[in-house]
């Protein structure tokens, strides 16, 4: 019971972190990309804005899909993260629209002067030292908890990290005297953030629409079940992700001789085999006798 409280300590205390960070990097930027009307930095600032959205309702949507089954969700609230998630890449998606446009519109013009560049390479080095304290901190929550949502978090601000150095190479072309190029970054950037949301539109539409569970995971469930004594064979295996957890149900074929009690033992030793390979599942299980 105190690990399970430590470990909610623990992930809240990253996401906290993550939020805080992002904020910080947010204002810095905001106030960069105001001096210097750059649109690399608004397509980074918009990294920002949507890594603490992102970080928030991830918070809130995680408080609604662990709350238990009630009368009228008698399934669960998994799927609470699947319609955050759904929200927030529609967000994204919609958003970049608008900073490409805004770049290709900057690409247009021929001499497109970036003012203060120094102010660009201050805040992109302040990005750098935050994310990395942030990595650092991240990493540190996954040894002692193993999350996922972590460590799923914690790689983005990985590849944020070269985001935001590119940022830097960015500001230091320009303080040299390289003008130019400020379109270019923020497209590059925009795409980066397009097949971030892009993931995250696939799962999140894979668990609204009931897909079936990863075929390796199929394929042990299959092996799984077959292997249970007094089972002659199975049919109409269907999975399904509904976030938090999966639903596994199937016909399993038992002799039709057999008492009820013995029939009902074999099922539950089915059941009980998959649930000790899976946690997470839940198991209906239907007999038909051959
Ligand atoms: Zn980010
Ligand atoms: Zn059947």
């Amino acid at each position: 019971m105190s690990d399970n409280s430590n470990y909610k300590r623990l992930v809240k205390l990253a996401s906290y972190a993550a939020i805080s960070a992002a904020l910080l990097m947010l204002l810095f930027k905001g106030f960069a990309w105001y001096v210097t009307g750059s649109a690399t930095l608004l397509a980074s600032l918009s990294d920002s804005v949507f890594d603490m959205l992102a970080s928030l309702t991830n918070l809130i949507a995680i408080r609604i899909a662990l709350t238990p089954a009630d009368d009228n969700h008698k399934f669960g609230h998994g799927k609470a993260e699947a319609i955050a998630g759904l929200a927030q890449s529609a967000f994204i998606l919609g958003s970049c629209v608008l900073l490409v446009l805004h770049s290709v519109e900057k690409l247009g013009q021929t001499s497109t002067s970036i003012a203060f560049p120094v102010w660009g390479i201050y805040a992109s080095l302040f990005s750098v030292l935050v994310t990395g304290i942030l990595i650092i901190f991240q990493s540190w929550v996954v040894k002692q908890t193993n999350s996922l949502a972590v460590k799923a978090d914690s790689l983005h601000y990985r590849s944020d990290l070269l985001m935001n150095t590119g940022v830097l190479v960015l500001f230091s072309l320009v303080a040299f005297g390289y003008q130019g190029f400020d379109g270019w970054f923020a497209i590059a950037i925009a795409i980066y953030l397009v097949s971030g949301a892009w993931q995250i539109l696939k799962l999140s539409v894979n668990a609204l629409m009931d897909h079936e569970l990863e075929s390796h995971v199929v394929e042990q469930i299959t092996q799984q079940i077959s292997q249970v004594q007094g089972i002659k064979g199975f049919h109409d295996l269907r999975t399904r992700d509904a976030g938090h957890t999966w639903f596994v149900q199937c016909h399993l074929e038992i002799d039709k001789t057999l008492p009820l009690e013995q029939a009902h033992a074999i099922t539950t030793n089915a059941e009980l085999a998959l649930k000790q390979r899976y946690p997470k599942i839940e198991v209906i299980l239907h007999q038909d006798p051959v």
